[in-house]
């Protein structure tokens, strides 16, 4: 049976993607490499709505969150860390790895936080605002618009983790005044897991040359001097495979055209919890703070609910993170999405509570 991944990643992958993939099989030191690797440039570019380079590492989501540590910040630097959730928490936890003095504003899980918090808590002495736009394990979003536009006079570094939102939810990472971006693959972006894109201001750049804190690999004055060659490469062997595919995604997402997709998840995600209310189960995220990409149900069957929508049903859903577990499924809904897997997930879901009750 071939498995529906309603999880909030990753995600299911179009035939399309997966063919180019597959065809996708050049030495990365060739002009035909050079070519695919370009067009994904541009093609991320469009997708963070930013004019400034997106830089492609070969690693998950987190590799990039450690990228963006390593890239930015010398030892001691102290940073404001806003976090809603386990991903909140896993950026606090890197940070203070590579030794930053981090300040954390905690903010109750299940909703983001407001522009009252945030004005409260950053001070002079902090370097940079990090935070994650949509929280994973909540279902719950920073409004990093409404953020982005406050921190637009400020001196410090506005770092955002967009894993499970670029691609799905409005961002506009120029226009937002988003410093540093940091998404994966295999959420939102409709592409396999492997590979993680950031992307980085002018002011973000400016910090990138004063920060010493050690990086090799993932270098991003290195990275940038090699995609900016004529033609593209990588400094270390890159996932070649990959490129192809979230290039070809990327080419969808321009078909398709970047409102029209944002719409489509606004659309399914308003549906999909219409639908979800009609059976009676409960939210774990505040109303205001929903999420486009991801729904956190509140519920204590959710091992057994998972169990039967995946070998019932052949759909395949998330249950709660670290302490969160027990207390909700997730489902996700982004990226290669469309009425009628929600309309199975649906009946899948349906099916399993009548069995649960
Ligand atoms: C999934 C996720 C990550 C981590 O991504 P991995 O690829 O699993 O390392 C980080 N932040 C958020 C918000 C996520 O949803």
């Amino acid at each position: 049976m071939q498995m529906l991944l309603m999880t909030p990643g990753p995600t299911n992958v179009p035939e399309r993607v997966l063919e180019k993939m597959k065809n996708t099989q050049c030495h990365h030191r060739t002009k035909e490499f050079g070519r695919i690797f370009g067009e994904l440039n541009e093609g991320l570019k469009y997708v963070f709505q930013t004019k400034n380079p997106v830089l492609t590492f070969p690693a998950a989501g987190t590799g990039g969150l450690e990228a963006a540590i390593v890239n930015l910040f010398s030892p001691g630097d102290r940073v404001l860390a806003v976090s809603i959730g386990v991903f909140g928490d896993r950026f606090i936890e890197i940070g203070r790895t590579f030794g930053l003095e981090i300040d954390v504003l905690e903010i109750p899980w299940g909703r983001g936080a407001t522009l009252e918090e945030l004005e409260g808590a950053l001070k002079d002495e902090h370097r940079a605002l990090i935070l994650t736009h949509n929280e994973t394990s909540t279902g719950a979003v920073n409004p990093i618009r409404e953020i982005g536009e406050w921190m637009k006079e400020k001196p410090q570094l506005y770092v955002v983790d967009a894993v499970s939102s670029l691609g799905g939810s409005e961002i506009r990472m120029d226009d937002w005044h988003i410093d540093v971006l940091i998404t994966a693959s295999q959420k939102a972006l409709m592409s396999p897991p492997g590979l993680t894109f950031i992307g980085v201001s002018d002011q973000g750049w400016e910090q990138v040359e004063k920060a010493k804190l050690p990086r090799y690999y993932w270098d991003f004055k290195k990275a940038r001097k090699d995609m900016e060659k004529p033609s593209p490469q990588n400094p270390y062997t890159p996932a070649v495979a990959l490129i192809g595919a979230a290039s070809e995604a990327i080419k969808m997402m321009q078909e398709e055209g970047l409102e029209a997709v944002f719409e489509r998840h606004r659309i399914l995600a308003a549906y999909f919890r219409q639908e979800v209310e009609k059976l009676g189960l409960p939210f774990y995220t505040h109303p205001d703070y929903l999420s486009d990409t991801i729904t956190a149900i509140a519920t204590t069957k959710g091992e057994e609910i998972k169990k039967i929508m995946e070998t019932k049903y052949g759909i395949v859903i998330a249950g709660g993170q670290d302490q969160l577990k027990g207390t909700m499924i997730r489902v996700g809904h982004m990226g290669y999405v469309n009425q009628e897997m929600i309309d199975r997930t649906l009946t899948a879901l349906k099916g399993a509570l009548e069995e649960v009750c």
